[in-house]
């Protein structure tokens, strides 16, 4: 075992010194080769797919009772974290926590367990939406596993659900005018405001609402704004359906209209929650592994998005759960604990066997 860690580790801070920053998308080729080479030692058989332009790995046939799933991207960071460092055992470094830890601990359990009901994809493109990886593999048929889990950092629960999210933004037009002749102007401006106000009564218990993440509007200070516009991010838990939420906000829309506000909207995200029932058995497989190496077990929704929620919208059964800290993930100080990579490979091996057993 001592060996192993230490081969996982090292793994670990091999990935990280490959700066995979996306976006651009840097460095992918060079990683996709070393993980590639890094799965031959391991005896694990793959194919490298090319998915709009972008290369991702699939272990194995992608299909089977269980599917692992990571991503080899990273956001930006500062030059010193793609220079891995273990201090009082923490390991520090861009991706530590999302998700290259993750993806030593899965690749050595995948090693491990070795079974051809056992498959794996690592893709590019997650921390940019996943379309052009995951998404881009499922909708070609490169892969189409019964189950998956993601080894995706996970704040020790496990994530069995995600929220979904519509952000729109919203354009208020008036009509300019000299500021000392206000009343021949429509503020663009004072408009924009009632309907800012109109939606901070959105009840709380729907999620969770920003409002002005980006706003936009007005000239200069003797002018009556003739033009405003500003953003709503509403994330919702997975209860509640994209639609409904789409139509809560039409309905905010027309009220503002019937009171004479000139408004267009245009929407800049959209995605549907998901829920895998705690008593799938992907979840009883985590569950009862977690525990076992952990020894307690809770379920979450992640309030962020999730790679899976492709596989989970498309009727596939998926959770995450992976080393790392979500709270440290995208900032200056990413770290994981080295006994939470350990850890992992643990409970991936106990879920591979679980899940081999089941045939
Ligand atoms: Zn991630």
């Amino acid at each position: 075992m001592h060996a192993v860690k230490d081969e996982i580790i090292e793994f670990t801070e091999q990935l990280i010194r490959i700066p995979t920053v996306n976006p651009p998308g840097d460095c992918y080729k060079e990683c996709v080769a070393f993980l590639k080479k890094k799965c031959d030692e391991l005896g694990l058989e793959t194919t490298v797919d090319t998915c709009d332009g972008l290369p991702s790995i699939i272990g194995g046939d992608g299909k089977g009772v269980l599917h692992f799933h990571g991503h080899y991207d990273v956001v930006g960071g500062n030059k010193s974290q793609f220079t891995p460092v273990v201090r009082e055992g923490k390991l520090y470094g861009r991706g530590s926590s999302d998700m290259k830890g993750g993806l030593a601990a899965m690749l050595y359990a995948i090693s491990e367990v070795q079974h051809p009901n056992i498959s794996f994809s690592i893709t590019p493109d997650e921390e940019t939406g996943g379309l052009h990886g995951f998404a881009c593999l499922l909708d070609k048929g490169l892969i189409s596993p019964k189950a998956v889990i993601m080894p995706e950092v996970s704040s020790n629960t496990i994530w069995n659900a995600c929220r979904g999210a519509l952000a729109v933004e919203l354009a208020i037009k008036g009509r300019s005018a000299h500021s000392v002749f206000p009343q021949q102007g429509s503020n663009a401006f004072e408009a924009m405001v009632d309907t800012a106000e109109t939606f901070r009564e959105i009840d709380p218990g729907r999620g969770t609402v920003l409002l002005g993440g980006s706003v936009r509007g007005g000239t200069q200070f003797n002018m009556v704004p003739e033009s405003c516009s500003f953003s709503v991010d509403w994330r919702f838990p997975s209860s509640q359906s994209l639609d409904d939420i789409r139509n809560s906000i039409c309905s905010l829309i027309d009220t503002m209209r019937k009171k004479g506000v000139t408004i267009e909207s245009e929407t800049l995200l959209e995605s549907e929650g998901f829920l895998t029932p705690e008593d799938a058995e992907i979840c009883t497989w985590v569950a009862d592994a977690v525990k076992e190496v952990k020894g307690s077990v809770q379920f979450a929704e992640c309030p962020g998005f999730l790679d899976i929620r492709h596989c989970a919208h498309r009727g596939i059964p998926a959770v995450a759960y992976g080393p790392g800290l979500l709270e440290v993930a995208h900032g200056p100080d990413e770290y994981v604990m080295v006994s939470d990579i350990v850890d992992a490979f643990s409970t991936y091996c106990l879920v591979g066997k679980r899940a081999v057993q089941q045939i």
